[in-house]
C-alpha cells in the first residue's frame, strides 16, 4: 500500500531527491566511486559546495554581505553558538516552545537573556502578542515554526534590532526578508535534507563583535573564511540538500513552496474544524502550516488510539502527536503532496462516519 510520510524530522523528501542522491552514492558523477568515498576536497564536490550556496543566495535573494554556511552538529549546536558569536552583554529571545527553552538555556551561558514574553504557561498553544524587546540588546532571537506544538511566526517581524531565528522546520517554505536577521539557522532533516547537516546564513559583518574568546569550531568566522571546509563538512546530506535545493527551484522557488503550503495546510485544518471528532489545539491565527496539530474532542477522546490504528492501516506514516501535546501531528513540509493531505483528510472522514 502506498504510504504518506508525516513524521516531523527526519520527513519526507522529493522522491527524486532520494533518488539521485542514491544514485550519487553508487557512483558519484560517473567517477566509479561513490559519493560517500571520496574527499571533500576533490574537484568533484567542491561544485556540490558551491552550488548548494549559490542556490540559497538565489531563493532566499540574500542581500550583499550575507554568507551561508553548512555545519555539523544540527540544530541544537547552533543554541550555543549564536551566544558565543553574538551575545555581548544581553540578549533577548522569544519563549513559544520547547526549542526556543533550549536555545535560552545555552544562551544563559553567556550573558544576560531577557525573555521577551512567552506561552509557556499555556503550554505553548499561542504566540505571544503586543511584547516589546528592548533596545539595547545585542539579537533577538526567534524560532519561527514550532515543530512541536504547531504555531508558526510566518512573517518577518518588525523590530528595531536585528533577529536572529531558528527556522530549523519552516526555511525554504516562504520568502524571507533576510536583511532582518543576523544569522538564520535550521537543521536540515525537517524541511531541507537528510539529517547530519545545518544551514547558517549569516549577516558577514555582524561577526566579531564580541569580546570573548571562541575556540576556533565554534567560530562562524572560521567556517565563512573556509567557506565550509575547515574542517571535513557532511558531504552526503550537503549533497542532498542540494537536490532538494534544485528541486524547490525548479517547483517555482519559494513563492511556490508558500503557496503550497497554504494550500495543503487549508485542506486539513478545514477539515478538523469541520469534523466533530477532532480539534486544532492551538490559536488559529498562530497556526503552523508546516505542523498541523490536533487531537480527539473530549467526548470521542476513547477513539484516539482507534484512529490511529485506522490511519496507519490506510497509510499514513508518523502522525502520532508529540508527547508534550498529545493526539496527532501530521507534518506537512516541501515534499508533502497534496494528495498526501487528501488522503489524511479522507481517513477522518471516513472514520468520521464510522463512528
Ligand atoms: C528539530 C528542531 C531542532 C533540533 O534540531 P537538531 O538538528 O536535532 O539539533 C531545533 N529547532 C527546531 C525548530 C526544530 O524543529
Amino acid at each position: 500500500m502506498k504510504k504518506y510520510n508525516f513524521n516531523a524530522g527526519p520527513s519526507i523528501l522529493p522522491r527524486e531527491v532520494i533518488e539521485n542522491t542514491a544514485k550519487q552514492i553508487l557512483d558519484f558523477n560517473g567517477s566509479g566511486l561513490s559519493l560517500a568515498e571520496i574527499s571533500h576536497r576533490a574537484k568533484d564536490f567542491q561544485p556540490v559546495v558551491d552550488e548548494a550556496e549559490a542556490l540559497i543566495k538565489e531563493l532566499m535573494e540574500l542581500p550583499q554581505g550575507y554568507s551561508v554556511i553548512f555545519l555539523g552538529g544540527g540544530a541544537s549546536l547552533e543554541f550555543c553558538m549564536v551566544p558565543y558569536n553574538f551575545l555581548e552583554t544581553k540578549a533577548a529571545y522569544l519563549n513559544t516552545g520547547t526549542w526556543a527553552k533550549k536555545a535560552i538555556k545555552e544562551a544563559k551561558l553567556f550573558g544576560e537573556v531577557v525573555e521577551v514574553a512567552s506561552s509557556a504557561d499555556a503550554n505553548y498553544t499561542f504566540i505571544p502578542k503586543g511584547w516589546t524587546c528592548p533596545k539595547d540588546v545585542d539579537y533577538l532571537h526567534i524560532t519561527t515554526n514550532n515543530t512541536i506544538y504547531g504555531t508558526e511566526i510566518r512573517k518577518d517581524l518588525d523590530v528595531e534590532v536585528p533577529m536572529i531565528a531558528d527556522m530549523s522546520s519552516d526555511i525554504f517554505s516562504r520568502p524571507v526578508d533576510v536583511s532582518k536577521y543576523n544569522c538564520i539557522y535550521a537543521g536540515a532533516q525537517k524541511n531541507m535534507s537528510m539529517a547530519g547537516v545545518t544551514v547558517i546564513i549569516l549577516k558577514t559583518d555582524a561577526l566579531g563583535k564580541v569580546s570573548r574568546q571562541i575556540p576556533t569550531m565554534l567560530d562562524y568566522r572560521t567556517h565563512v573564511d573556509k567557506g565550509s571546509m575547515f574542517n571535513t563538512p557532511p558531504v552526503v546530506p550537503v549533497y542532498t540538500a542540494l537536490e532538494n535545493l534544485r528541486w524547490i527551484k525548479k517547483m517555482g522557488g519559494l513563492k511556490a513552496m508558500d503557496a503550497l503550503a497554504k494550500e495543503r495546510a487549508e485542506i486539513v485544518y478545514s477539515e478538523i474544524d469541520r469534523n466533530k471528532l477532532f480539534r486544532g489545539t492551538v490559536a488559529h491565527e498562530d497556526r503552523s502550516l508546516m505542523n498541523i496539530c490536533f487531537v480527539m474532542n473530549p467526548e470521542y477522546a476513547e477513539l484516539e488510539k482507534p484512529f490511529f490504528e485506522y490511519a496507519t492501516s490506510m497509510g499514513m506514516v508518523g502522525i502520532k502527536g508529540h508527547r508534550s501535546v498529545g493526539g496527532f501531528r501530521a507534518s506537512c513540509y516541501n515534499a508533502q503532496t497534496i494528495e498526501g493531505v487528501q488522503a489524511l483528510v479522507k481517513c477522518m472522514k471516513e472514520f468520521e462516519a464510522k463512528n
